[in-house]
This record gives C-alpha cells, sequence and structure tokens, in this order.
C-alpha cells in the first residue's frame, strides 16, 4: 500500500458541490488508486505518506470527462470536401469514406483520439462508433484494447445504423446492418468487456446512431436490451432544425416526444448535443433526469445552434461535455471545449456565469451523465483521476485567480494526468507511448481512407 500526498497546490478545483465540501487547499492523499484524504491549507496528512508530489506550480483539477465523440473521425479531419458543409451534407458526403473503415484504421484512431484527449487533462471519455462496413465487426474489441494500453477509463458505445436509403434513411446501405446483428454485438460486447461499480475501467454502452439513421423498432429494442442488459443508452437528439424536421415528417412528432415514444425518456439515457428544445422539453427531460453532453465547438462548426445547457442543469439534466467527432470540431481538446462551452454559454446567459460552472460541467456534471460517481470529483473514496496543470506559458503570466486562469487564459496542455492512482501523463507527454511513431502511421491511413 502506498501512499501520495499531492502536496500544497497553487490552486484547486475540487467540483465537490456540496455546501459543507471541505478545503483541499493542502492538497490530497491518494492511496492504492483512491483519494483518501483531503488536506486543509497549512495541514498535513493524518498519517506520514510514503511519497509527496509538489504541486505549488501546479492547479489541481477532477481528471476531466468527455462524453461525446467519435474517434474514428480523426482520420477525416479538414477534409476540403466538408470544411463548410452542414449536417446533412456533411454526413452524406463522409458515409462512403468511413465505409472503407479497417480494424487498423481504428486502432489508429482511437489511439491518436485518446492521446489528444489524456494531454488535454481527459482521464474518461466516452466514444460512440456507429459504423460497421464488411471486415469492421469488432470494433469495439480494437478500441478495448486501445483503452487498456493507454489506462484511460472508457465508455465504449456499440453504435449502430439500420435505417438505409431504401427506406428513407440518409445512410448508405453499405453502412447499416440488420437489427438482429446488432443485437448479438451489443449483447457480445457487454457480457464480454463491460465493468461494473466503482473503478470500472470499460464499460459499454448502446448507442443507435441518430432518428434518422435507425429504424424506430431498433430504438425500441436498444431500450429493452439495455434495460435487460443494465447499462446505459446513448445516442444523437435534436442536433438541427433539419433533423427536426425530418422527425415531424417521418414520425409525425418532435425530436423528444419520438424519444419517448421509444422508451428512452429516462435517466439511463444520455444526448448528444440536445440543442433544439422547447420550454416545455427542458422541463420533461430534466424531470426524467436524462443527460446531454453538450458539444459547443461541434454545434458553431456545423452552425447547429446553442444548446439551453444552463436552463438544462438547471431543470434536472445531467449536463456534460464533449468535444464530439473529429470530424466536426476537429480537434479532441476537452480542456478548450471547456472554455468553449463557458463563452457559448455565457453569450446565451450572461457574463455572470461562473468559470467554475463550466469546470463543473467538464468533470462532475459529465461524470453524471455517463451514470457515473466514483469519477468527476476530488473527495474522500473517489477515484484517484486528477490533473495537475501549470501555469508557465506566456497565456498565464500575470493571472491572479489560478483556477479561473485554466478557462480564461486558454489552459489546453496537461502537464501530469493519473487515472485510479497511476500516472498517465508526465512532463506533458503520454508514459509509454512514442506519439511521433503514432502519428506517422495514423497520417497515412488518413490519406489512404480519403483516397479511396
Ligand atoms: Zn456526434
Amino acid at each position: 500500500m502506498t501512499t501520495t500526498w499531492i502536496r500544497n497546490p497553487l490552486g484547486v478545483f475540487t467540483a465537490d458541490d456540496a455546501p459543507d465540501a471541505p478545503d483541499a487547499r493542502g492538497g490530497l492523499v491518494v492511496t492504492d488508486g483512491v483519494i483518501t484524504e483531503l488536506v486543509a491549507a497549512g495541514g498535513r496528512p493524518a498519517t506520514a505518506p510514503d511519497e509527496t508530489v509538489d504541486a505549488s506550480e501546479h492547479v489541481v483539477t477532477p481528471g476531466l470527462i468527455n462524453t461525446h465523440h467519435h474517434f474514428y473521425q480523426t482520420l477525416t479531419r479538414a477534409w476540403a470536401p466538408v470544411t463548410d458543409a452542414p449536417l446533412f451534407g456533411w454526413l452524406q458526403r463522409l458515409y462512403p469514406v468511413w465505409a472503407r473503415l479497417t480494424p487498423r484504421d481504428l486502432e489508429l484512431a482511437t489511439s491518436v483520439a485518446l492521446t489528444e484527449l489524456l494531454l488535454s487533462g481527459c482521464t474518461t471519455a466516452a466514444d460512440h462508433h456507429y459504423v460497421y462496413p464488411s471486415g469492421l465487426e469488432e470494433a469495439v474489441d480494437v478500441q478495448v484494447d486501445v483503452v487498456r494500453r493507454l489506462g484511460v477509463r472508457a465508455t465504449l458505445t456499440r453504435g449502430s445504423m439500420s435505417l438505409g436509403p431504401d427506406d428513407g434513411g440518409l445512410p448508405p446501405q453499405s453502412v447499416v446492418q440488420d437489427a438482429d446483428v446488432i443485437a448479438a454485438d451489443c449483447r457480445r460486447v457487454v457480457e464480454r468487456y463491460h465493468e461494473r461499480g466503482a473503478g470500472a475501467q470499460v464499460q459499454v454502452a448502446l448507442a443507435p446512431c441518430s432518428p434518422f439513421s435507425v429504424t424506430t423498432e431498433g430504438m425500441r429494442e436498444a431500450a429493452e436490451l439495455a434495460e435487460e442488459l443494465d447499462v446505459r443508452l446513448h445516442t444523437h437528439l435534436a442536433e438541427t432544425i433539419d433533423e427536426e424536421e425530418f422527425c415531424r415528417e417521418r414520425f409525425g412528432m418532435r425530436t423528444v416526444d419520438y424519444l419517448e415514444s421509444v422508451g428512452w425518456l429516462t435517466d439511463r439515457t444520455w444526448l448528444a448535443h440536445g440543442v433544439h428544445f422547447d420550454d416545455g422539453e427542458v422541463a420533461r427531460l430534466g424531470a426524467a433526469g436524462t443527460g446531454v453532453a453538450h458539444c459547443p465547438t461541434s454545434n458553431m462548426r456545423l452552425a447547429s445552434g446553442t444548446a439551453r445547457g444552463v436552463e438544462l442543469e438547471d431543470a434536472g439534466v445531467a449536463l456534460g461535455l464533449g468535444v464530439d467527432g473529429s470530424a466536426s470540431n476537429d480537434g479532441s481538446n476537452l480542456a478548450l471545449e471547456a472554455r468553449q462551452a463557458l463563452y457559448l454559454q455565457r453569450l446565451r446567459y450572461g457574463a455572470q456565469l461562473p468559470v467554475t460552472r463550466a469546470l463543473g460541467w467538464a468533470t462532475r456534471g459529465s461524470a453524471r451523465a455517463l451514470g457515473r460517481d466514483d469519477v468527476g470529483v476530488l473527495a474522500v473514496g473517489k477515484q484517484a483521476d486528477l490533473v495537475m496543470w501549470r501555469l508557465d506559458e506566456a497565456r498565464f503570466s500575470g493571472a491572479h485567480d489560478p483556477v479561473a486562469a485554466l478557462l480564461l487564459c486558454g489552459a489546453d496542455r496537461a502537464d501530469r494526468v493519473m487515472v485510479g492512482g497511476e500516472w498517465r501523463v508526465r512532463d506533458g507527454e503520454v508514459v509509454g507511448l512514442d506519439v511521433p511513431a503514432l502519428l506517422v502511421e495514423h497520417r497515412e491511413a488518413a490519406r489512404r481512407l480519403v483516397a479511396g
């Protein structure tokens, strides 16, 4: 049993919103991967630690948590044909490219996305993989291997598309699958990989892609299967006005009515985007305890709209943040996404919106959206997932409040990242990974993929 004292940080944000949240200005103690003590200003740990990490030049936060992404899209970033397209046109141009994905492509893309995320302070990431061309049947298996190798936590979702053009859907027939194939694989990957309880490294959720790419029956079956297997549900919803019109024309109802009609309006579900909700829908989602992954950069990039983040959270929604797919952001930097969320929500709600509220979305809120209560907060008994940020670059010089400086001055790179008590980033580098070699292979795979 080794105890480590992260000692006397320059600043600390615990994300604990309890009125009696303890003082952690003296740092925190980690024992066997779990936080065992918070130390008050000027204090020392109750028992002498085995080792001490001097944090006097660092701001300490919980590990950031990403609630929506498509790792495979790192291979199609900033691709000229879609740099200026709105969602539906963007998708239709990209589907045939993505239909050529191989297991090796997905492995490289997952490695690159998780590297970017780790370096931006992310310790738990959700990925929504819904492209299953022939040959890529074991996509989740490929991703589990990478997650374990890098030592991060992940909620990997078994995505799916079942509504092809023959049935009025958007994606081409080559990437849609039959309902029974999808259901069998969902069951297989949950039974094989889903870990339960505190400290889980890999979790699996079920994630039909969106109302315009999945059949109604497919949505309903996913909800039933998730209930039976006791796992979470994820999908894209209310991202654009095009989607709202699609739902009105095809189903004769708005997106949230459709969600409810297929058994998804529950606290088992978290939704990507959630931009276009009316007052009644905000209240219904909140009452149900549904989660929303707010993806501000993607929503601005595709001009989809501004999510009603503050109202959703105030209504009871578990509001988290997502960098979203790397072809609609096109980066995977979660620290910068928290800054983006702060600013976009301030445009809507005013400059009095606290910096710490946006940090709360990136940590505690995201954990709740993923159905986890063991991460996202620095408190006794929680997993030791934390980030140490340095403020010694020119952009921070002259900053006074170290915690506010993270977002206001644009912190984008973690100095140290700990997941479950293990350092996964040290001195701004991913431990045990040859990043330059990875990027050479990834760039080559990206070139091959778009060349066809
Ligand atoms: Zn997405």
